[in-house]
């Protein structure tokens, strides 16, 4: 079977979204019920179009989450399963470490504050360096303390969602491209039945890992009409290829701790390209690869909900920091040469950009933890933010367990 061809009117577990989620939660499905008819069905010509390719490749040990948080559990679980499938599977890897460094005494209790969290949820090889330790590690780098997380790790997502695919498919399921779900519903008789252009498929079961359009189609299906999903775009500069080796690793702030945003940082990538960034600006589209993108059912979303105005009410100085870093390179370089001094802006050119799938209260909290959401015979994933791709392996069994519970 060809991934264009029509997705079948009927099976028995339909699941919507080919980014990294939906593609490993297809894949532990079809593990676990080798004689299930399973679809999924991605609404792009390619997987992993959005999220799970416009990242920053990290995967992430666990340092930050708070301790018992579903976060901090699938992350770490995830991590260690995600290196052995890439040992396995032989794909890309780098084992470049972190730091992450207090440049100012203000920054050290926060710096504590992980370590304490690191430290709870298990994070191997985690422990606190003094300034030469800092500069035997990462050269460049300067700060008064950092922690240093030698299992953090850079990866190729996209080339994970592709192997993820490959297994799905050679256990007999079935991938449809170009197939967007534009509703569903759950009919009395029983089961989910899921409107494409192309027809209907009506399943037993459904699963939705629509990233940006996931609280769409949860509410069409019945869901709770919150949180919503607001966009945040994250804008990357890059170093120019003769002066990528300034860092060998990662090198990250002390994040601000109002926000779940882990704050610009520089990343090495699997490639060998140097990234700075992301920002974090709310998008006027929920593809806003391009910074002034606008589309006016997205824009209009996010006016409408009042979490988007509580929000920015409340980090009113963080977005509009954001905003300039986003609008002004220069600015956004300078900030990271605080963490390394010899970054000079003039080698600086622009890099990539992703939108995160944010998902937002009415009173304008930013949703942290994974949220998955049950609706009759659908589950539903509501917020997977970063680590989610990191924690993928882990938290499509979570998900699996709820859908065939
Ligand atoms: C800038 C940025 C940096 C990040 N850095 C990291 C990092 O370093 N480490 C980390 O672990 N995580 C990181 N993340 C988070 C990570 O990328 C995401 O958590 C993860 O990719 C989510 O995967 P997903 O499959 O849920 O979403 P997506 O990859 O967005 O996939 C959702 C899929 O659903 C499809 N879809 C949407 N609507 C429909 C529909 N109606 N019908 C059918 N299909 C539909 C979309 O086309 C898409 O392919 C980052 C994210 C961003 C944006």
């Amino acid at each position: 079977m060809s991934r264009t061809d029509r997705p079948p009117s009927a099976c028995d577990i339909a699941v919507a979204g080919g980014g990294i989620l939906g593609l490993a939660v297809a894949r532990e499905l079809i593990v676990r019920q080798p004689e299930a008819r399973i679809c999924l069905l991605e609404c792009e010509d390619r997987l992993a179009a959005h999220q799970s390719s416009h990242n920053s490749g990290v995967v992430h040990a666990g340092v930050y989450y708070e301790p018992g948080s579903l976060r901090a559990k699938l992350c770490v679980e995830g991590a260690s399963r995600l290196r052995k499938y890439c040992a396995e599977r032989e794909l890309p890897w780098r084992n470049s470490g972190k730091l992450v460094l207090a440049t100012g005494p203000d920054q050290l209790p926060r710096l504590d504050e992980l370590e304490r969290r690191g430290m709870a949820n298990g994070v191997k090889g985690l422990r606190r360096v003094g300034p030469e330790e800092i500069s035997e590690i990462e050269p460049a780098a300067r700060g008064i303390s950092a922690l240093h997380s030698p299992q953090t790790a850079v990866t190729d997502f996209a080339a994970i969602a592709d192997a993820f695919a490959d297994d799905f498919e050679a256990a007999g399921g079935t991938i449809h491209l170009g197939s967007p779900v534009l509703s569903a519903a759950e009919p009395d008789s029983g089961g989910v039945c899921l409107r494409t252009p192309a027809g209907s498929v009506e399943a037993d079961r459904a699963v939705f890992c629509a990233g940006l359009q996931s609280d769409r189609l949860a509410v069409s299906c019945g869901g709770s009409p919150e949180p919503r999903i607001v966009p945040i775009r994250g804008g990357y500069l890059k170093l120019r290829p003769d002066a990528e080796d300034l860092v060998r690793g990662n090198v990250y702030p002390v994040p601000d701790p109002d926000l779940p945003f882990l704050g610009a940082h520089l990343t090495r990538a699997f490639d060998g390209s140097l990234l700075i960034g992301p920002t974090a600006m709310i998008a006027g589209a929920r593809d806003a690869y391009e910074l002034f993108r606008v589309n006016r059912r997205d824009l209009g979303d996010t006016l409408r909900w009042p979490g988007t105005w509580a929000l920015m009410r409340r980090h009113w100085r963080a977005s509009l920091n954001e905003a300039a870093n986003s609008a002004r390179p220069a600015r956004l370089a300078r900030e990271a040469a605080r963490l390394v001094p010899s970054l000079a802006v003039a080698d600086v050119i622009p890099g990539p950009a992703g939108v995160r799938a944010q998902a937002l209260d009415r009173e304008g909290n930013l949703v942290e933890d994974f949220l998955v959401e049950e609706v009759g015979a659908s589950v539903h994933v509501r917020n997977a933010p970063s680590p989610a791709a990191t924690s993928s392996l882990a938290l499509a069994e979570l998900i699996a367990d709820r859908t065939l519970a």
